[in-house]
């Protein structure tokens, strides 16, 4: 199995060495040069297996010679061991043919230690092996840093930074960054919103002096690893309900475009998904693209569900190569014409392709609050807001198919939305009591990328 770029002009890779990198050379994502299918049969097999076994049996042909057999399964186990949930992604009845399949059960309560918790496993076991070691950077709206620190905190062959937007982060989601006590993890507070905080990111990973000195490694939702790990439990939910022999849709609280491209890839593994509907909160540059063809930047609007505060959704980038039929010059172009001018239109024939795939629809800061209160009285679900988003959007695109609304964080990580909009403040689970009064370890920075690289290169251990 290998990986290519969506620039088409970087070194084509093996899955270890596309995880260990993260962002192209090219400044494009990696994507696998042919998805595996899997059959009907494979696909009915998996239903009533555990969700390791489950994960093991998809992303397998994935990972090709990098890791053994046992090994793999061995990671796999690691990483869903901390998990709270026997089920790991149970799911849960909305209402009729409407599920929410709950991705809050890891240990940093969002979606994101499904793939973080995975990949620090990875990543140490072929860090070991190879004997290297690396810089971890990574940008994050709130939840990714936590998800990252949780995974990577004490791992003897890395170093973890995590660039966040300073005031732009729940208390919770701070917290989780700057109270873990590990000395190979730097929380840092950067003078600016999530966008600069990727784009500095960005501007890191194309500075290759820098890159090369440090061992920078990306866990950023475009690393490809994350993705694939995400792929699983569109299949296990699925199959609870029916699949193969049913479709089912999903939608997906959107912002990076992460987490929906890889129920992208489990249709064309051979899943039979009707719909996947992306939701947005106001900041709903994607939905507009699906409705105009318009990609228009303009300015990120703080919204209740932070983790969705974002102008430029850089997986999007791995969709917009499918739609143009796998031309790396053609999103090449898109991309320079984003960057020169804030937009790009997409080709009526790309349009149509994302149509094929995607739906989408934006939900207000008002709706959001409704449809948390809205479903607790309908059926005692406390949703965080990002899974309100997801809800209302899915209401308005219910059929005769099951749909699954992805729940990405529990409410507790957002308990001032969550009670001002249903009047119940969610308290956090056991295993997280004490986070509110723990001593914060945190650097302010300011928005450049000079005094950034100096800091990095200053605090990283040798
Ligand atoms: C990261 C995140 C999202 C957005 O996921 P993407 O993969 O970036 O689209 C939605 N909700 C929550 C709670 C998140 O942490």
């Amino acid at each position: 199995m290998r990986y290519v770029s969506t620039r088409g002009r970087a070194p084509v890779l093996p899955f270890e060495e596309a995880m260990l990198t993260g962002l192209a050379r090219d400044g494009g994502l990696y994507l696998p040069e042919t998805v595996p299918r899997m059959t009907a049969d494979e696909i009915a097999a998996l239903a009533g297996l555990s969700y390791e076994d489950a994960a093991f049996r998809v992303m397998r042909p994935f990972v090709g010679e990098s890791f053994g057999d046992d090994e793999f399964r061995r990671i796999i186990g690691r990483a869903y061991a901390g998990f709270r949930h026997a089920a790991r992604a149970p799911l849960v009845q909305l209402g009729p043919n409407h599920f929410l399949l709950e991705l809050f059960h890891g240990p940093t309560l969002a979606f994101k230690d499904f793939a973080m918790q995975l990949i620090g496993q990875l990543f140490q076991v072929a860090l070991e092996r190879a004997g290297r070691r690396v810089t971890i950077v990574g940008a994050t709206s709130g939840d990714t840093g936590s998800a990252a620190i949780e995974a990577f905190r004490g791992l003897p062959n890395v170093d973890v930074f995590i660039l966040y937007p300073h005031g732009r982060v729940s208390d919770i989601q701070r917290r989780q960054m700057t109270t873990p006590e590990d000395a190979n993890v730097h929380a840092l507070a950067l003078d600016g919103d999530f966008d600069d905080c990727q784009a500095r990111l960005k501007d890191m990973f194309n500075d290759f002096a820098f890159r090369d000195e440090v061992g920078l490694a990306g866990v950023n939702s475009i690393n490809w690893a994350r993705v694939l790990a995400q792929v699983v439990y569109y299949f296990t939910s699925a199959t609870s309900l029916g699949a193969p022999h049913r479709a089912v849709d999903f939608t997906v609280p959107t912002g990076n475009f992460g987490d929906i491209f890889a129920g992208s890839i489990a249709r064309a593994m051979g899943l039979p998904v009707g719909r996947l509907v992306v939701a947005t909160n106001q900041n709903d540059i994607l939905h507009r693209c699906l409705a105009t063809g318009r990609y228009d930047t303009d300015g990120v609007k703080p919204s209740i569900s932070p983790s969705m505060d974002i102008q430029v959704s850089s997986n999007f980038e791995r969709a917009l190569f499918e739609a143009y039929g796998r031309d790396g010059a053609a999103v090449t172009q898109l991309m320079d014409e984003l960057k020169a001018h804030g937009g790009f239109a997409v080709s009526q024939g790309a349009l149509q392709a994302l149509r094929e795939v995607y739906a989408s629809g934006r939900v207000s800061e008002d709706e959001t609050r409704a449809t948390i209160r809205d479903a607790l009285a309908a059926s005692g679900e406390l949703l965080c807001p990002h899974s309100a988003v997801g809800v209302r959007v899915a209401e308005a695109h219910l059929s005769d198919r099951p749909m699954v609304t992805l729940a990405t964080a529990h409410p507790a990580k957002f308990p001032d939305a969550v009670e001002q909009a249903a009047g119940i403040r969610p308290a956090l689970p056991p295993h997280m009591e004490g986070i509110m009064t723990r001593p914060e370890r945190v650097t302010r920075v300011p928005n450049d990328l000079a005094a950034l690289e100096a800091l990095v290169r200053e605090r990283r251990r040798a």
